[in-house]
């Protein structure tokens, strides 16, 4: 026999789309049920993604700037692996306890386990204690994505995917990521100032290939420094897991090899959760990828049924999950709201940080769509030069005939706090002379904005 309530709303999965939805929901005065399978909330972003990785590559930060810093001699840095560990954790376990307080002070009912639904206005949720059926008038599925995986791999912990590596068993003598997508990169970048020698494998012919080139050169060029091999236009055929380490096939334009690793990270990308909800059966439909389908109030094919977040489309980023959270919420409380966005941002928080919102080059060019563009190199803006570093870049994209922005790209240190300018100038409208007019604090990474608008706009100054 299984127990049943009956709600006004439930979410499925509590990652930033889920609880921004439940939140949301409940602020507005609907009775929430939350449902999630895993024991803590916060879904992938607070437990095994964002944050973590973002703790992570904190401490390589540090690292990186006591070698750096002129005059300074710090020392080799002595890692204490537990240590690095506990803090990383201590912050998800903040943030995740945070949402219990959260969804508690809103009456959210939170409910541990796996949801399926049964019939148009019911599911299933098999936890712990047994299973419960819910009755409900309004669903938000929000049940995220997955690591791909490479058919074909040994099940074998030393292949690791995402969450494997944020769990920082070791600190492998070499490490091959699988990837040059922005987690590979990242978890890179932490392995790598961990002490690890870095091999990364991209199939496509540049690394993170959904960005403007002019954006990731500095970084490629930084990282092709750093880490031991950067293989470009390589697929990976197999991995053989041997006694003495992982023997990996490549084969590229230049032939075949083979060559062993300690451990290799497979991030190639994420699968969306959209299969085995049942929902096809009610008449939603689901792509093949896994994708539910979703019109601008994130409404599916069966009008009281939502999906936000991973598992409703790219890009599969957490504020773009919230914000949909919100705006569903929003429509089932009876607002008028719809995801609308003329611009969301993406970061890279590698070392420098990439950043872009908006249009991009590639996206342009591919379109059709006309643009003009300014750059500006950060070799000539002060703050930059403080820090160390010269290699950065901000660019926009304007509409030649409104001169509006369409588009904006950071390159450098900070670029993933920096982009927030331009994402407000893509959605207020504005154009070259709103942000060339506007005054940035000097000296800061921000005058790299306003003194690319100046150069578009044709009133350089000359201020370092
Ligand atoms: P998720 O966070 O995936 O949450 C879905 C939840 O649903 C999960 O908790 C899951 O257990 C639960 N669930 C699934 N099926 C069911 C079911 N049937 N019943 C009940 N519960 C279910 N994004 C950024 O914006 N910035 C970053 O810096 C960033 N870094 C990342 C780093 C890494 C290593 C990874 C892996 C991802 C990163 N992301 C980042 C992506 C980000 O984590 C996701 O975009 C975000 O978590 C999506 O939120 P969501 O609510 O759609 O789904």
């Amino acid at each position: 026999m299984s127990n049943s309530i009956r709600t006004q709303l439930v979410v499925l999965g509590a990652g930033p789309g889920g609880y921004s939805a439940a939140f949301r929901a409940a602020d507005l005065g609907l009775q929430v049920v939350l449902v999630e399978r895993e024991q803590r909330l916060g879904g992938v972003c607070l437990n095994v993604g964002c944050i973590p990785s973002k703790a992570l590559l904190h401490v390589a930060k540090v690292i990186d700037e006591a070698a750096h810093t002129p005059g300074v001699a710090f020392g080799k840095p002595k890692i204490d692996l537990a240590a690095v560990r506990a803090g990383k954790d201590k912050v998800v376990g903040k943030l995740t306890g945070g949402l219990v307080a959260l969804a508690r002070q809103r009456k959210v009912q939170v409910m541990r386990g796996a949801a399926k639904f049964t019939a148009a206005h019911t599911l299933r949720v098999d936890g712990p204690d047994g299973a419960v059926d819910i009755a409900f008038e309004h669903a938000i599925v929000a049940t995220g994505s997955t690591p791909v995986r490479i058919p074909g791999l040994p099940d074998d912990p030393r292949v690791m995917d995402s969450t494997g590596a944020l769990a920082l068993a070791d600190i492998p003598g070499k490490l091959l990521v699988i990837g040059g997508g922005y987690i590979g990169l990242e978890m890179a970048t932490v392995y790598r100032a961990l002490g690890s020698a870095v091999s990364v494998v991209e199939f496509m012919d540049m690394l993170l290939p959904g960005a403007d080139a002019d954006l990731v050169k500095p970084l490629a060029k930084k990282l092709a420094g750093e880490f031991a091999d950067i293989r470009l236009k390589t697929k990976v055929t197999g991995i053989e897991a041997k006694k003495d380490g992982l023997h990996v096939s490549f084969e590229s334009p230049d032939g075949k090899d083979v060559k062993t690793y300690d451990r290799a990270l497979v991030a190639v990308g994420r699968r969306p959760n959209g299969k085995d909800l049942g929902l096809e059966a009610l008449g939603v439909t689901v792509t093949e990828r896994g994708f539910i389908e979703v019109d601008a109030q994130r409404r599916t094919g069966v009008a009281h049924i939502f999906a936000i977040g991973d598992v409703a489309g790219e890009p599969m980023l957490a504020h773009k999950a919230a914000h949909e959270g919100k705006v569903a919420a929003e429509v089932i409380a009876g607002h008028k709201a719809a995801f609308a966005p003329l611009a969301i941002p993406a970061v890279v928080f590698t070392d420098p940080e990439i950043a872009w919102a908006g249009l991009t080059e590639q996206q342009a060019k591919k379109d059709g769509t006309a643009y003009e563009k300014a750059v500006f190199p950060w070799a000539a803006n002060g703050r930059s030069l403080t820090l160390g570093r010269d290699e950065g870049l901000t660019k926009i994209l304007f509409d030649p005939t409104s001169r509006r922005v369409l588009g904006v790209g950071i390159t450098g240190p900070g670029a993933g706090d920096l982009i927030a300018e331009g994402v407000l100038a893509i959605e207020m409208g504005a154009d070259a002379q709103d942000l060339a007019l506007t005054i940035h604090a000097h000296p800061t990474l921000s005058e790299t904005v306003g003194m690319a608008a100046e150069v578009f706009d044709g009133s350089v100054t000359d201020i370092i």
